[in-house]
């Protein structure tokens, strides 16, 4: 499913991965471990002017079309202001601004409110959670972000056009051969209804993926509680490690396709702790969907260039 290539350098081993289905390649270097570049971490604490907290939430975020936010438990889903997809939403977890733990219920409840404000719009979906700036978040208070376009992100792409020419070619399931595999593997990690290891081709540090046995957002539901738990089990896992700062990403196919290529999947990864220099403009698109976010049209940067000379 993979390939290694490894040399051996004055300092230690290097890896070349590649990942058979998708092309996908990363370098693990382990001696690189021993720049010791994370810290301990600066949480930001303020509430001070935080949108997304009890009291401002209900004036300082936009609403739906009809005038309402969709509220699930605790949490709270209503359009982004900035989007950068077709349909583009943000759910605010939890009132709590700073939790030190998460609780799987409400995390439950913050997919389940993204989902069904996703749902309202047909196309390739996608659940995100970028925690904390040192991630890319900008607002500290914890929110998951849905996406949902008429075309995939570069990455789910990759994984629907090789699953379904892995289909033609095998007969089987890529995801269903892969957790196969990954099962007896050194990589394994934990399994209830959701399979999770961690990543061989990585695309950031510590990867942990779950594979879930369903392809669409509107099989999610039964799901839901058994993924916030495990998503929370590896968050806990990378706090444990020293890391409190991650991104996921959680892809779904769209729904109605004759051929399902795609297991829904999540993927994690542990950023650096927050830090005094730490906010950070890489987040799950750039880092999870292989696809970045652009403020500046090149057009207008020629025009920019050109207008200083
Ligand atoms: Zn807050």
């Amino acid at each position: 499913m993979f390939t290694t290539r490894e040399i051996v350098t004055e300092r230690g081993i290097l890896q070349y991965r590649r990942e058979s289905l998708t092309g996908i390649r990363c370098r693990i270097s382990p001696v690189r471990v021993e720049r010791q570049i994370d810290a301990a971490p600066a949480m930001p604490s303020s509430r001070d002017g935080c949108p997304f907290c009890p009291g401002a939430i209900d004036t300082s975020t936009p609403t739906f079309e009809d005038g309402s936010r969709l509220r699930c438990g605790e949490s709270v889903t209503f359009p982004n202001l900035y989007p950068f997809a077709g349909r583009h939403v943000v759910t605010v977890i939890t009132p709590d601004h700073g939790p030190g733990r998460f609780d799987v219920r409400c995390l439950a409840d913050a997919i389940s409110g993204t989902a069904e404000a996703l749902a309202r719009s047909p196309g390739y979906a996608s659940i995100n959670w970028n925690h904390l700036p040192s991630a890319g978040a900008s607002i500290v208070h914890p929110h998951l972000q849905g996406i949902a376009d008429a075309e995939p992100t570069r990455l789910a792409e990759l994984y629907i056009s090789g699953g379904r020419c892995y289909l033609a070619d095998h007969g089987r399931f890529y995801w269903d051969d892969l957790v196969e595999r990954e099962r007896c593997s050194e990589r394994f990690l934990f399994e209830d209804e959701i399979f999770w290891s961690a990543n061989p081709v990585p695309l950031g540090e510590r990867e942990v993926r779950g594979i879930l046995p369903i392809s669409t957002l509107d099989e999610l539901e039964p799901y839901v509680e058994p993924l916030a738990g495990g998503i929370l089990r590896v968050v806990d896992f990378y706090r444990s490690l020293g890391t409190h700062a991650f991104n996921a990403s959680i892809f779904f196919d769209a729904p109605g396709k004759a051929v399902q290529g795609l297991r829904v999947f999540c993927s994690i990864i542990a950023r650096l702790n927050p830090n005094t220099f730490s906010m950070c403009d890489s987040a799950f698109m750039e880092r999870l969907h292989l696809e970045p976010i652009i403020l500046t049209l090149p057009e207008d940067l020629g025009a920019l260039f050109r207008a200083r000379k």
